[in-house]
């Protein structure tokens, strides 16, 4: 059989990469768990209906990056969930998550987009999402950017730019769309195909247009801000002063949008400039409307996804990727025999929490003294611990230092290696 290759814009991750993601993933769980957001897991795949009503008809996910298909077996109609808030909504639904009160939720996983694959931008991908259900306040919307950021700082990204806009209220926009198509009426020469087929399905979409030859008639386009009331303004400004409060910098983005009915009051996007085309690192928002759209009751949500890809490339762009974990020890076992007490030994020094990688190939006979000590240099380990046979008669074990003071080396009962366990200090 000719080779197969992974499909094109989905990508292999393995050692020592796949350190930098469960060592981003821990600090996820831990920031979640500081703002008591708790981990849901939904299904991949979804039916198909659920992102056309949920992530919205005119939207570019569902017009042309949904990877959808046909049940061989009973013709539904399915698809890889391109995003997991409509899951998330729907599963609060099914399970009625809501009954007794808000729920705040968090989870991580692929999503899969059939996009133009570039740097930053995948077919499957993986996101960090947070979603808090039932919670109509302003501060809900604050405390999901506070957790964003605290991310983003915790793993040595301080400072990343949050730009923030309010879409206020269905009421509120319906006046400023009326607007919007006039302008965009009186400049009709100016669209092009895109804007031209938004022009009355999704106005709002034309502002987040990239087309430099429609900057400036955009740019003089009605803004949303006009058009809110009292309560949208207090709403926004209420988040305007907890961000600030927290010391997080913030911006408004009048063309920061999210042309879909369901969304309300608070957008939000934290962008670098330091990722070319793709510096959106997380984007989120209110969307107060998206149960009902669903089939639920009335229920107030906000929240964001973050793209993993993005936020591991930018560490990487400012040096800050961290070193990949190494073994403590490395176990040099010369003669076959010596497996049981060498397995022994190293089960006592793991439950004991030390990190060992043990020399494979002992029993085919495949590990010369001179080989592994190579394999050992080369783990990373600080130690060596070489399971001689005559020490291994007397009932000791020599642990060598193959970094600081290389070739210094202690010898130890092998029924007290524990001890030697609890000198270690962990470099991490
Ligand atoms: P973009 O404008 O870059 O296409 P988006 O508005 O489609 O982003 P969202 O749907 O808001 O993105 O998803 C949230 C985050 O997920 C993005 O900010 C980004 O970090 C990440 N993301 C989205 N699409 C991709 C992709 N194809 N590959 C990698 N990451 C992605
Ligand atoms: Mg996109």
């Amino acid at each position: 059989m000719r080779k197969l290759s992974a499909v094109k814009g989905m990508n292999d991750i393995f050692p020592p990469e796949s350190a930098q993601w469960e060592w981003f993933e821990q600090h996820v769980r831990d920031v979640m768990g500081q703002y008591a957001y708790g981990a849901i897991r939904t299904p991949i795949v979804e039916h198909t209906q659920l992102f056309v009503k949920g992530t919205g008809e005119t939207t570019d996910i569902v017009e042309k990056e949904m990877y959808s298909f046909e049940d061989r077996l009973n013709g539904e109609h399915l698809t890889l969930r391109p995003e997991n808030t409509p899951g998330v909504v729907r599963a609060a639904i099914e399970h009625n998550l809501t009954y007794d009160g808000g729920k705040r939720l968090y989870y991580i996983g692929p999503m899969f987009r059939h996009e133009r694959p570039q740097r930053g931008r995948y077919r499957q991908f993986y996101q960090v999402g947070a979603e808090a259900l039932g919670f109509a306040g302003a501060e809900v919307d604050a405390e999901l950017i506070v957790l964003a950021s605290q991310l983003l700082e915790r793993i040595g990204l301080p400072g990343v730019r949050v730009e923030l806009n309010s879409l206020g209220l269905p009421a509120e926009r319906q006046q400023h769309r009326v607007a919007l198509i006039r302008h965009f009426e009186q400049h009709a020469d100016l669209l092009d195909a895109d804007a031209q087929r938004r022009l009355h399905s999704n106005p709002l979409r034309i502002l987040d247009t990239k087309n430099p030859a429609m900057q400036e008639m955009v740019a003089q386009a009605p803004q949303l801000l006009g058009f809110l009331g009292e309560q949208s303004l207090k709403h926004f400004e209420t988040v305007q002063a907890l961000l600030s409060a927290c010391g997080v910098p913030w911006s408004i983005n009048p063309r920061a949008v999210r042309g879909l009915d369901y969304y309300s009051h608070t957008v939000f996007e934290f962008v670098t400039d330091e990722l070319g085309a793709q510096g959106t690192l997380c984007g989120g928002g209110r969307y107060d409307g998206l149960f009902e759209v669903l089939g639920g009751k009335p229920t107030p949500a906000v929240g964001w996804g973050l793209g993993i890809e993005r936020v591991l490339e930018l560490l990487r762009v400012r040096g800050l990727a961290a070193a990949a974990p190494v073994p403590d020890a490395y176990a040099v076992i010369p003669d076959a025999e010596l497996l049981p007490v060498a397995f022994q030994t190293v089960l006592a020094l793991r439950r004991a929490g030390v990190r060992v990688q043990m020399h494979a190939g002992t029993q085919a006979g495949a590990g010369s003294m001179k080989s592994q000590f190579k394999r050992a240099d080369s783990s990373g380990a600080r130690y060596a611990l070489v399971f001689g046979q005559q020490e291994v008669q007397q009932g000791t074990v020599i642990i060598k230092s193959l970094r600081d003071g290389a070739g210094a080396q202690e010898l130890r009962s092998l029924t007290g290696v524990a001890d030697w366990a609890a000198t270690l200090q962990s470099p991490t």
